[in-house]
């Protein structure tokens, strides 16, 4: 497959700067970023990489993070994750806090804020140093010792972040929230400030096509049926109550973040990663969701 050859016709048909959105202003510091940041990157099983644009350029990838903490987690706590937390789509925002009420503090599943909050209590019992233990977990799968938190926009989103605040305080009101709230809130946060690129992520991520894998060593991360899980979560519910609409366009499991970035698995074949700050109503990035969708639409191929 001439996988240069279709980024190449990606970025000549999608124009960042003339799709509808906005980029996400309710961390303060990722406001900052110039809207019109573009860049794709596909690496492969066997270690093929294709790009263009802005792809060596490092963001703040917030959400995609989840899939990171879950595979921590899972290492740690195995099944008994699944009694704190669900494995279905939630259809509302990424953090709502309505659910959460009617579920008794059982949050629908890891990827979306409440799911991702008490994954991160469970890292915090776990991990006698969160961040640092975090940090070298995903350092080994990028295969990068250069990934790192981007404080300022950590502590930007410490500052605001009362929705987040509001949420943990109510699932520790029904008991599924051991640890000290202030203490889980910062680890969540720094978990979300990692940055990379659209290379790195793709880079990391290629983990979950390769069935758990480096591909280089061949080490076994995660478990066969463990990543089978992880990418049946991130098809259900890696796309806040966009999922199906992901599912339908691109047909590849996936997740974004609010930074822009959206990373896909395709399994046996490649991980890929997009990044273009300005999104939709649902939290997506407009143009990374195009992008994606003509990648499937023009190589004909998807998990569907
Ligand atoms: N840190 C962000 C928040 O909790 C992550 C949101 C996202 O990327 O979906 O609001």
């Amino acid at each position: 497959m001439d996988y240069q050859g279709i980024l190449n016709e990606i970025k000549v048909n999608v124009d960042c700067t003339k799709l509808p959105g906005e980029v996400a202003s309710y961390i303060p510091e990722l406001a900052k970023i110039s809207p019109d940041k573009f860049g794709m990157h596909l690496y492969s099983v066997i270690g093929e990489e294709f790009c263009f644009g802005e792809s060596q350029e490092r963001f703040s990838i917030q959400s995609i993070s989840k899939v990171l903490s879950l595979s921590l987690a899972l290492l740690y706590e195995g099944e008994n994750v699944w009694k704190r937390v669900g494995v279905e789509p939630s259809g509302d925002p990424f953090n709502s806090l309505v659910q959460l009420e009617y579920e008794n503090g059982i949050p629908r599943n890891p990827l979306i804020n409440s799911g991702a909050l008490v994954i991160c209590d469970i890292l915090v019992s776990h991990l006698e140093n969160p961040k640092a233990e975090y940090l070298q977990f995903v350092r080994k799968i990028a295969q990068n010792d250069q990934i790192d938190f981007d404080e300022k926009v950590a502590e930007s989103e410490k500052a605001e972040g009362h929705h987040n605040r509001a949420m943990i305080n109510l699932i520790k009101a029904y008991g599924n929230i051991k640890n000290d709230v202030e203490e889980v809130l910062d680890f969540y946060f720094y978990t979300c400030s990692v940055q990379m690129s659209c290379k790195e992520l793709a880079r990391t991520f290629v983990l979950y096509a390769n069935h758990g894998c480096l591909i280089e060593t061949g080490e076994q991360i995660l478990s066969v049926k463990r990543t089978k899980r992880i990418n049946a979560l991130m098809q259900t519910c890696g796309f806040y109550d966009e999922a199906g609409e992901f599912s339908f366009r691109v047909g590849l499991p996936g997740k974004s973040g609010v930074g822009g970035g959206i990373v896909a698995v395709y399994p046996n074949m490649y991980s890929v990663a997009v990044w273009s700050p300005k999104l939709n109503e649902k939290g997506n990035s407009t143009a990374g969701m195009l992008a994606l969708e003509l990648l499937t639409n023009i190589t004909g191929s998807s998990i569907f």
